[in-house]
């Protein structure tokens, strides 16, 4: 029989979605004529705007055509994406990249659960707690995580965010080499200040560590003195890589476009104590084994970043944050905790007298047709809340918020 990587028979099953998947099923089993409504799942509801339907028809035309079919495109992503990006995205926040630095991919995910392959070994990781579960199945699947034990492993350092330290990561009091940072953060919907990703910043060059930072929902922050990217932050090209994404900025979840910034300045020390460049490696790594986003995609991408889009874009940004608007109101008259949510999509609910995470998803589920996440999936200090997400109807959003107010 066939050896397999051994790290893959100490994970964890998928548990958290097709546990709720399967609770769901039952419900719907035992109650065919109930409507469920879902605050649970992190997908975006709202249709692809003008701009980027009429970019993929325009680059579904060129790809009819000998003159401008276009086969294999670079790996790294097409200059056109790539300077629109440098130019829109960075820039006018006084970043300033080269357009080099920014590899296109086919997601955040995708990027995020690879780059962990830089790392060595022996490289210690930190992480939230609670946390988007890719940034530790990807170090678990590379053989890094140790033994798992009482739903942790052993050689992950767990920062938990709770509500005594405002769901902000402390520092880690341990040497490590890699700390994930996600703001505004999945699950939480809190987001890290200018002071806090300072503080991690300082961190990272006095500790020769590298942070890994998702700014997947970065689109949802309202207050512009806050970082929308860790460069504004002085210093931070020499300690930390970027990921961004346009599944949740410009409903691009089925379309797949994201991209990784990786800095010229990032080095990494390898173990006969010789320096490497990281952009050098993941582009080496990028060119051995993707062969780059669709190019349609990527006219689609770029298109997200020509002034034309930003007002529709801003429309359907709109919806989501009114209903979050209207979830947090909500919960708060209900008499219930709730974070995060202002900017971000997802609201992080204290269940109320600290009923566990599964007992609260069962209640809603049961007595309101609304399903949410429960908090204990995302790691240890997730439970006692739920995750709820405001990617649904404004209608839909009411609808299930007039009978959680009635259910609790
Ligand atoms: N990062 C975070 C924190 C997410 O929540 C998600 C998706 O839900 C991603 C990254 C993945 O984004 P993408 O759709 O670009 O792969």
């Amino acid at each position: 029989m066939t050896s397999i990587n051994n790290a893959y028979a100490g994970l964890s099953g998928n548990y958290l979605f097709s546990e709720v998947a399967r609770r769901v099923s039952a419900f719907r089993a035992r109650n065919p004529e109930t409507e469920v409504i879902s605050l649970g799942i992190g997908d975006v509801s709202l249709p692809l705007i003008p701009s980027v339907i009429r970019a993929l028809h325009k680059a579904v035309d060129e790809m009819a055509c000998a003159d401008t079919f276009r086969g294999y495109g670079p790996e790294q992503g097409y200059a056109f994406l790539r300077e629109a990006i440098r130019r829109h995205d960075f820039l006018p926040r006084g970043v300033k990249l080269d357009a080099d630095e920014i590899f296109i991919s086919d997601g955040a995910k995708s990027d995020i659960g690879n780059f962990q392959e830089l790392f060595g070994d022996d490289a210690v990781v930190a992480i939230t707690d609670p946390v988007y579960p890719v940034y530790e199945d990807s170090n678990a699947m590379a053989g890094r995580a140790g033994v798992r034990e009482n739903g942790r492993w052993s050689r992950i350092v767990y920062l938990p965010c709770t509500r005594a330290n405002a769901f902000q990561p402390d520092l880690p009091d341990t040497a490590v080499d890699v700390v994930y940072l996600c703001s505004p953060n999945n699950p939480t919907g809190t987001v890290l200040d200018r002071a806090s990703l300072t503080a991690w910043v300082n961190h990272a060059r006095e500790h020769g560590s590298l942070i890994l930072f998702d700014a997947a929902y970065e689109a949802f922050i309202r207050d512009d003195s806050l970082p929308r990217s860790i460069y504004e932050i002085p210093g931070a090209d020499e300690v930390a890589v970027e990921f961004r994404s346009l599944s949740k900025t410009a409903g691009f979840t089925g379309l797949r476009c994201g991209y990784a910034v990786v800095p010229k300045k990032l080095t990494a020390r390898t173990k006969d104590g010789r320096t490497l460049s990281l952009h050098d490696m993941w582009l080496r790594r990028q060119c051995t084994k993707y062969n780059g986003c669709p190019y349609i995609v990527q006219r689609a991408a770029e298109a997200v970043f020509q002034p034309g889009a930003e007002k529709e874009l801003a429309a359907g940004l709109a919806v989501y944050r009114n209903n979050a608007d209207l979830m947090l109101a909500s919960f708060r008259r209900m008499g219930l905790s709730a974070f995060g949510g202002v900017h971000s999509p997802y609201i992080w609910l204290q269940t109320p007298d600290a009923m566990p995470s599964w007992d609260f998803f069962d209640l809603m589920l049961e007595k309101a047709a609304v399903v949410c996440t429960p908090g204990a999936g995302f790691g240890a200090s997730g439970e006692g809340y739920a995750r709820f997400t405001a990617f649904n109807s404004p209608e839909n959003t009411k609808k299930a918020l007039e009978r959680l107010e009635k259910a609790l």
